[in-house]
């Protein structure tokens, strides 16, 4: 039986799995971390097209914890309505877009894929690996090696496999703004559960969500024009850096404010990075997916449902195209234009939400209203090919030939 050896345990890593399985082949996760991330940490949405993809491969638990969003309302920081937008189309089956904290997600994730009997590894934190005459061979930090057909690097961003496919790979590309957030408890704010709330205030973009629970997610996106080091993000107190939000919102007619100061614990902030073209996806049997080779910035709410879609037809190239070198290039040529689309959607709705100079932000108030109008009136049409997009699991692939 072929075996996959499969680089990171986060979104694509275990779905990968599972799609390889389904597919015929045996794959083998390996996860630099413990097994220990569940319920901390940031969320996300994970958009119906994931979902979709998810059902294909019948994983159906992996969401458990999270709850439902079909939409999102758009405001001014005056408080100025612009729009209600689906959040994506209903799937025929009541399917919508859903809320759920990462570490969640990956903990369900992982456990299907333990469920259904693959092998998953953590604690192996993998540092290099060579093509063979017949196969490739992974070498991890503790000194262990493990050989097999083909190797998928599933290790998000700041991917090492993507270093060793290709040493000048580019590095993420920095989206002059941070990302920072956090669970508010025991507070009553405007609005209905279901809904992503989303203030493009005077100074800094706002969103929150009501989870059925009471707290209420939010996050909140500060420009910052030159990327912040770790050092320089850590030397600020978790307090100053509660005091500085409320600074930048003190001037919208929003809930923020009330927002950040119910808020025990506020996420240290960190860079909002993308990844918009990688010249070599893959190199012999070592192939890349997800966040590592076309990482989207969280402001598209696609990074994950990439992820999964890439999962999807990797698994089904694999199970169609013999030649593993052929499925791996088929793969390329298939996902290539739309998820470097996707990363180039999310990167202009980053920078919708930078705020500049008092002259950009003039103009950005001018415009936004317009612009909003434009999208609930033209809703389905101008996101259905971010949304709408389905990967039938038994629809057959054949390789294709290399873009003239
Ligand atoms: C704050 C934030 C909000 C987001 N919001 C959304 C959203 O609303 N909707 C959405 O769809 N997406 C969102 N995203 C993006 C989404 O989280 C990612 O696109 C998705 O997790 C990518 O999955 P991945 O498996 O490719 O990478 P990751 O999820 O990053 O997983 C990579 C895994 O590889 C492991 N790893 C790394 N290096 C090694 C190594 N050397 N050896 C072994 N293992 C290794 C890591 O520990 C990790 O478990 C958001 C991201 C962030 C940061």
């Amino acid at each position: 039986m072929t075996t996959a050896l499969i680089i990171g345990g986060g979104v694509a890593g275990p779905v990968a799995a599972m799609a390889l399985q389904k597919a015929g082949i045996e794959p083998r996760v390996f996860e630099a971390y413990d097994k220990s991330a569940e319920g901390i940490g940031a969320n996300l949405v994970l958009a119906v097209n994931g979902r979709s993809a998810l059902l294909e491969l019948g994983i159906t638990t992996a969401l458990d914890a999270g709850f439902d969003i079909p939409y999102n309302r758009y405001f001014m920081g005056s408080g100025r309505r612009l729009s209600k937008v689906a959040n994506g189309k209903q799937l025929d089956d009541g399917t919508v877009s859903r809320a759920v904290k990462r570490g969640d997600l990956y903990g369900a994730l992982r456990d299907e894929a333990l469920r259904r009997d693959i092998h998953v590894e953590f604690g192996m934190r993998f540092i290099g690996a060579e093509n063979t005459a017949d196969g490739v061979v992974a070498r991890f930090e503790n000194g262990t090696e493990v050989h097999g057909d083909l190797l998928i690097g599933a290790d998000g961003l700041h991917s090492t496999v993507r270093t060793i496919i290709d040493p000048n790979a580019p590095k993420p590309r920095y989206g002059r703004l941070i990302n920072t957030g956090g669970y508010a408890r025991d507070i009553s704010v405007p609005g209905e559960p279901g809904t992503e709330f989303m203030y493009l205030g005077k100074r800094c973009f706002f969103c929150y969500i009501h989870h059925p629970n009471g707290e209420i997610w939010w996050y909140a996106a500060p420009s910052w024009p030159n990327e912040p080091s770790r050092e320089e993000l850590a030397s600020i107190t978790r307090e100053d850096w509660r005091a500085h939000l409320c600074e930048l919102f003190a001037k919208d007619n929003t809930p923020a404010v009330d927002i950040i100061k119910a808020t025990p614990e506020i996420w240290a902030p960190w860079p909002i990075n993308d990844l918009p073209t990688v010249p070599r996806w893959s190199n012999g049997r070592m192939l890349l997916i997800g966040d590592s080779v076309h990482a989207v910035s969280p402001t598209a709410g696609q990074g994950a449902s990439m992820a999964i879609e890439d999962s999807l037809v990797l698994g089904k190239c694999l199970r169609d195209i013999p030649d593993i070198p052929e499925a791996m290039a088929t793969f390329e040529r298939i996902r290539r234009p739309r998820v470097e689309k996707v990363v180039s959607f999310g990167r202009r709705a980053g920078d919708l939400l930078i705020v500049g100079s008092q002259a950009r932000r003039r103009a950005r108030d001018l415009l936004m209203p317009l612009f909003f109008k434009r999208i609930a009136l033209n809703e389905a049409a101008a996101l259905s090919w971010v949304y709408d997009h389905r990967i039938p699991w038994d629809e057959p692939i054949s390789p294709q030939p290399a873009p003239a």
